[in-house]
């Protein structure tokens, strides 16, 4: 793929970026000393995410400093300081005591963005059960399956969400002990087989002391978006807030005066890692917002809470790109000098757009809910080669491989030369298991390196390239093409908004490339577009990459963490099974 270049401009050095010089910082980076920018709990009993992340500020200088500013849908806003932080945790860590939930037992969270899920998430911690969120938009289904395989002891949720979601499923998930009710509105509830959490809450001592917790402690259970299948439950431990916080240094570029929006959902990874681990260990502020994406409120919250680093993902650019340049301009968004992006390939056109846009261009980065934390990135202090997902962490060793024809794994060291990216374990927050399944954790590793199931190439500089996951790579008339290649191609033009691309299968070709087009506003899905996006696409790509088919959609189908299920518009077009559809979102 062709590329150019984003240089630094003097808008993005507003202040002087943590990693300076790559080469540098890899040379002397060791994870011991990343270790030592924590505290440890007292005594040298141990590292537990939650110490690091409130209990040592709030005992501290930044006891009065905010820690989330959380936004309500309606309006809303509520302030926590480290030190109020620190006081609701410790009265959640002493319900989970009284319950009698003990070290290891896994205690759910089903919730939208409310301050007690985060209070939750953080109590939980503290008392060394393990977190384990759930997106508030799963129906029944989802929500049992999940429990049933982390076998949950204790699910914190809504009245309105137990009424609607669990309470039909709640008899067949034997495991669970306690269900605490969060009231709508504030009311305390009032419904069989449950208890009311504020009266817990209020009822709970504010003081709590972290018993000793092993870095290899299991601390959270995170389920995977399910693009490819079914879900899985990666297992951290207490150990990765080493890598959530470096990672949070180094790559989102945290300064202690920062306002931070991450605007993923804790119900996946990056809102846990990045929405409430991350800025904390580093001291700064965040910003929830318990409303949907909406791109003029998202314009408004970044100009009323001043917001300078902004962690986001494709789908939500994409749309906002959809909307428009000219409402972007009616807001002031001087203090944002950091945008990051995670979750699917960042096209192109969207880095260039949002540097047109906002003056700064989208930093994209590369991880997994199985490595813990981001592992590559483009950096605040480097140039940008849009398309790239950057270059490894510190500490991260990143690299090409494929598998002989005796099935052996071999590192491939020509750059421009697609492969599986594959990681050298031994990063902090690897996970450590997938729940329940060993055989599948198993698979994961060969010839000294985990394996990503992405493919991808590195350029002869150490920039990495994301071809497609292994999945939905594309074989036609003896070329393997990435999907994503394509689809950003085709957002090049004018009229696409979006578009997700798959391999059809044809006799001749073994595969032919299809496009399913979602139109921007203002534009119609005639015979002529159609046939002008099939020669534009022909143009850019050459005749074999290009799409053969192209179908006019008015949508694409995502994942609930915003990712295009290329697997279900294949399944689509084929009339075979649809598969796991648990984290499809409903459109
Ligand atoms: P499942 O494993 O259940 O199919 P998933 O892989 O989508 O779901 P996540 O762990 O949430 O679940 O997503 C990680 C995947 O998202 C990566 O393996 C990669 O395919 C994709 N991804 C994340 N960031 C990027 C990026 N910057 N560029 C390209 N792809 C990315
Ligand atoms: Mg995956």
């Amino acid at each position: 793929m062709a590329w150019q270049t984003i240089a630094k401009s003097e808008r993005d050095w507003a202040v002087t970026p943590n990693l300076q010089n790559y080469e540098d910082t890899r040379r002397t980076f060791s994870w011991e000393s990343a270790l030592r920018e924590l505290d440890g709990l007292p005594e040298g009993k141990g590292l537990n995410i939650a110490h690091e992340a409130v209990a040592r500020h709030a005992d501290g200088p930044l006891r009065n400093h905010l820690a989330f500013r959380w936004l309500g849908k309606n309006g809303e806003v509520e302030d926590f300081t480290y030190g109020r932080l620190h006081t609701l945790t410790n009265r959640f860590a002493n319900v989970l005591q009284n319950l009698g939930v003990g070290k290891g037992d896994r205690v759910y969270v089903l919730a939208g963005r409310i301050p007690e899920l985060y209070i939750a998430a953080l109590g939980t911690l503290k008392h060394r059960a393990v977190f384990c969120p759930l997106f508030s938009a799963f129906g029944p289904e989802p929500i049992r399956a999940r429990l049933t395989i982390g076998q949950g002891k204790v699910l914190v949720t809504t009245q309105m969400l137990y009424e609607r979601k669990v309470k039909t499923i709640r008899a067949s998930v034997a495991s669970l002990e306690h269900v605490l009710l969060i009231g709508d509105d504030h009311r305390p509830t009032n419904v069989p087989d449950t208890i009311d959490y504020r009266t817990l809450m209020e009822r709970a001592s504010d003081a709590y002391a972290i018993q000793p917790t092993d870095p290899e402690d299991v601390a959270l259970l995170h389920f995977t978006s399910g693009t490819t299948g079914t879900p899985k439950g990666a297992a951290h431990v207490h150990g990765a807030v080493v890598a959530h916080h470096i990672t949070g240094k180094l790559a989102l570029d945290f300064h202690k005066d920062d306002i931070f929006w991450c605007t993923a959902d804790p119900g996946w990874v990056t809102g846990t890692s990045y929405g409430i681990i991350a800025p904390l260990t580093n001291g700064i502020a965040s910003i929830i917002d318990e409303g949907d994406f909406d791109a003029e409120r998202w314009y408004g919250i970044l100009q009323s809470q001043k917001v300078t680093v902004w962690y986001s993902a494709p789908t939500a650019i994409r749309m906002m790109m959809k909307t428009g340049p000219e409402i972007v301009r009616k807001y002031d968004l001087r203090s944002l000098r950091f945008l990051s992006s995670v979750g699917e390939p960042l096209n192109p056109e969207a880095v260039v757009w949002s540097k047109e846009v906002f003056g700064l261009p989208f930093h994209d980065n590369w991880w997994q809910t199985e490595t813990g934390g981001i592992m590559i990135a483009n950096f605040a202090a480097t140039e940008i080669r849009p398309g790239s997902m950057g270059r490894p962490l510190p500490g991260i060793e990143a690299a090409i491989v494929r598998q002989n024809g005796s099935g052996a794994v071999e590192e491939i060291r020509d750059a421009d030369v697609q492969g599986e990216l594959a990681l050298r374990p031994g990063w902090p927050s690897m996970f450590r298991a997938y729940w329940g399944e060993p055989e599948r954790y198993k698979k994961c590793f060969a010839g000294g390196f985990y394996l990503t199931g992405d493919l991808a190439k590195r350029d002869r500089d150490g920039y990495f390239w994301f071809v497609g996951r292994k999945d939905d790579v594309i074989k036609t008339s003896g070329h393997l093409i990435g999907p994503f290649e394509v689809e950003s191609i085709l957002m090049e033009h004018k009229s696409v908004a979006e578009s997700g691309v798959i391999g059809k299968p044809d006799p001749v070709a073994l595969e032919i490339v299809k496009a399913f087009v979602v139109l921007r506003k203002g534009f119609e899905p005639t015979e002529e577009l159609r046939r002008e996006l099939l020669a534009f696409a022909r143009t850019k790509l050459g005749a074999a990459v290009a799409p053969k088919e192209i179908e006019f959609v008015a949508s694409v189908p995502r994942t609930r963490s915003g990712k295009i299920m290329r697997r279900l518009l294949k399944a689509r077009e084929l009339g075979l099974p649809e598969g796991d559809i648990s984290t499809l979102e409903a459109n």
